[in-house]
């Protein structure tokens, strides 16, 4: 079975980007530490995961919020890190483009605001010719938007995928949490997010900073505390499984012999 284990990198807390299906108000009452991560943080993250680990530079925010997000990107890649990006390119330049244009990416996604008004990024001149160089140079670069097609203007003959919004385990809007035992759909838990001050938190959703697994500042990838927490049971990503687990006697009515 393929490796489905990745981190995803937060560059910087606060995203300049002002998207409605985002909860960034949330994070940044929950956050505390310092706001973009060094350089010298990731090279100590890099030091405390595995080789052939795959980076994601997506995690909270843009990726490329962060100045040091280039060289966050090639430091990954000289260790052999496969790389994935989930980008709006806000922040990034054409010299930033040009330099990780040679990397074997698994992904390169480019967010791109969408014609419902769900997620509206500033698109002038300097970001279309940024966004325009990233879809020549990058091969896999690809077009994503969220809540609704493309804006048409951005996307002139490019093909995208567009996804739903989502509660993000309820931290955009409520949702009934589900009973019983919950799995996630993912397996293990090991897509996970560090931030700036290296804590790591279990996976995407939890932009309320609610399931801390550790911290990458003291602790090595293996030694993460990964498991269901109770927000899992508010995610569109999960599933009841009451199935029994291994080992354990099926469940005996009142009253029934066993
Ligand atoms: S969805 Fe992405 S680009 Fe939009 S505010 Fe959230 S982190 Fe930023
Ligand atoms: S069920 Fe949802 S919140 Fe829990 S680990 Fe999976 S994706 Fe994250």
């Amino acid at each position: 079975m393929p490796d489905s284990s990745w981190l995803e990198i937060t560059t910087a807390i606060g995203c300049p980007n002002t998207c409605a299906c985002c909860p960034q108000d949330v994070l940044l009452a929950a956050y505390r530490g310092p706001r973009l991560m060094t350089l010298e943080s990731f090279v100590m993250i890099l030091d405390k995961i595995p080789n052939g680990l795959r980076i994601d530079f997506s995690g909270f925010s843009e990726p490329f919020a962060n100045p040091s997000c280039r060289k966050m990107i090639l430091s990954a890649d000289k260790r052999g890190h496969p790389i994935a990006v989930y980008t709006t390119l806000v922040g990034a330049t054409p010299g930033d483009v040009d330099a990780i244009a040679g990397i074997p990416f698994v992904e390169f996604k480019i967010h791109v605001q969408d014609r419902n008004g769900v997620c509206r990024f500033a698109t002038g001149e300097d970001y279309r010719l940024v966004l325009a160089r990233a879809l020549d140079v990058i091969p896999c670069a690809g077009l994503i938007s969220v809540g609704g097609p493309p804006d048409p203007q951005l996307c002139i003959g490019q093909d995208y995928v567009t996804y739903p919004t989502q509660s993000r385990s309820a931290n955009v809007y409520p949702v009934q949490e589900k009973a019983g035992r919950v799995r996630c759909e993912r397996p293990a838990y090991r897509q996970n997010v560090v931030l700036p001050n290296l804590d790591v938190f279990l996976c995407c959703m939890d932009y309320g900073l609610e399931a801390r697994i550790g911290s990458l500042a003291t602790q090595r990838w293996d030694q993460l505390d990964r498991r269901g927490y109770d927000i899992c049971r508010r995610c569109e990503r999960s599933t009841v499984d009451n199935t029994p687990l291994p080992g354990t006697p099926p469940a005996v009515a009142k009253g029934q012999k066993p």
